[in-house]
């Protein structure tokens, strides 16, 4: 099942259908595949009721429409007129049957064969839900060319912002970190389409923002134009509805698929924590970022006797107690870089200020892995860890590293268990590092 609740806030659709056994079907399937909740209402009437007492309620309505009878499309007019987009479901799909669809704004539209295809409708919800968190920009000096690519836009549920001209563009690009899709036209006052790609593709890169070039001219160069000065696509106006609908999610879906290979080449598997090569790019860039009054503090992390687990469960125990140990990692240490950097080594590299005072904090993580009693499969199991810290600045990342694990070295020569630290802003003892935990 995708989850796609946002704020755990319920989401509901409106199914208006008055075919009992097909509107419960559907219902059944739509519910089983995605986390929303479908009230089924047979007749105009009954929606009207139901939409007048939730006017806000409704994330999506869907709704059959079985010939090209005004009264059928008095059931999309309904819902559009309390803001709920359409997904309608058809029997038949000709020219015209299309073209009223369109001309009534539903969202998309789909066949109704023997079987109900609910995989598609299901996709359509998914996908306009996760709309709801994309920032488009559309940038183009012609009002009415405008307020038509705005409607389309806001149809598919995106939240759009709209530009006269390239420098206004520009300037709302930077204000507006969410955008991931601007559609931009050539000739505009101030600053044309073609110099406010070059400008943003020094800004951002292809694959971080989607840009698309929209013309009315008839001049084929001006697709060329826009691509080479790093447009990821090209529209021709006068476009229909589904040829920007596809462009835009083609293009979006090329955009998430980018980010999920990135995401992926950061992370490790088993403990879905960043992994080494990132956590050492990603800490590079934080030290490189700090001023010279932030602290930085560095632990490095190790599972004691981890080998013993393995030898004495088996590893897939082991895996589980990785697992186990990333997860209270990372709901202790929320705000800092956590990774897994080996088998059962990690490391955390945090700039928060907290640890200037000392290291209670740290100590208290490694109190709470001790004082876990797990029971995976049949066995009761409890394990330990030593850490080894460094939140001496020091312009070199590999430098403070070497420091964080020589004091892991220190905690597990100690008796494991234990945490060990050079600390500049403790009490020192000779060799410029104190023992804080016993
Ligand atoms: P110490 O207390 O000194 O840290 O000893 P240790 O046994 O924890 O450390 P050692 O380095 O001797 O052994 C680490 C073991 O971790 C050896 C390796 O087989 C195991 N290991 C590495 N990666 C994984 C993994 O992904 N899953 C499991 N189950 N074991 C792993
Ligand atoms: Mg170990
Ligand atoms: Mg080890």
């Amino acid at each position: 099942m995708f989850d796609i609740h946002k704020n755990n806030k319920q989401i509901d659709v409106l199914l208006l259908e008055w075919d009992a056994a097909y509107a419960l079907t559907l219902k059944q399937e739509i519910e089983a595949r995605l986390a929303v909740t479908v009230t089924i209402v047979p007749t105009t009437e009954i929606a009207r009721k139901v939409l007048t007492l939730n006017p806000s309620k409704f994330f999506i309505g869907i709704t059959s429409i079985l010939n090209l009878d005004s009264s059928e499309f008095e059931k999309v007019d309904l819902l559009g007129e309390f803001g709920v987009s359409v997904i309608a479901i058809v029997n038949h799909y000709e020219d015209e049957m299309r073209n009223q669809l369109i001309k009534h704004h539903v969202i998309d539209y789909v066949l109704k064969d023997n079987k109900v295809d609910s995989t598609y409708i299901c996709d359509l919800i998914f996908r306009a839900h996760k709309n709801c968190n994309v920032q488009v920009l559309v940038v183009d000096d012609s009002m009415v060319s405008r307020f038509v690519i705005v409607r389309e836009l806001k149809l598919q549920r995106f939240e759009v912002l709209q530009a006269s001209n390239g420098l206004e563009a520009l300037n709302i690009l930077q204000k507006n970190p969410r955008i991931k899709l601007v559609l931009v036209d050539s000739q505009m006052p101030n600053m044309d389409g073609y110099t406010f790609i070059e400008k943003a593709r020094a800004l951002y890169s292809k694959d971080a923002l989607v840009i698309i070039g929209i013309s009315s001219s008839l001049d084929s160069r001006i697709a060329v134009k826009f691509l080479k000065a790093g447009a990821n696509d090209f529209i021709a106006k006068p476009f229909n509805y589904e040829i920007l609908l596809c462009r835009v999610t083609q293009n979006l879906d090329m955009l998430d698929a980018v980010e999920l290979a990135k995401s992926l080449s950061n992370t490790d598997f088993l403990s879905g924590l960043y992994n080494r090569r990132y956590f050492f790019e990603r800490g590079s860039k934080v030290l490189q970022s700090l001023t010279d009054a932030q602290p930085l503090t560095v632990m490095m992390l190790d599972i004691d006797h981890f080998k013993k687990i393995n030898d004495l469960y088996g590893h897939d125990i082991g895996d589980e107690i990785i697992k186990n140990f990333a997860t209270l990692l990372k709901t202790h240490f929320p705000t800092d870089i956590v990774a897994r950097i080996g088998g059962e080594e990690f490391a955390v590299i945090s700039t928060s200020k907290h640890y200037l005072a000392g290291f209670a904090s740290i100590d208290d993580f490694r109190a709470l892995v001790a004082s876990q009693k797990l029971k995976i499969k049949q066995f009761n199991l409890q394990y330990t860890c030593c850490i080894g810290i460094c939140n001496e600045a020091n312009a070199d990342l590999d430098v403070m590293m070497a420091q964080a694990d020589k004091n892991l070295y220190r905690a597990k020569q100690m008796g494991r268990n234990q945490i060990c630290s050079s600390h500049p802003n403790v009490a020192k003892d000779k060799s410029n590092e104190k023992l804080i935990s016993t």
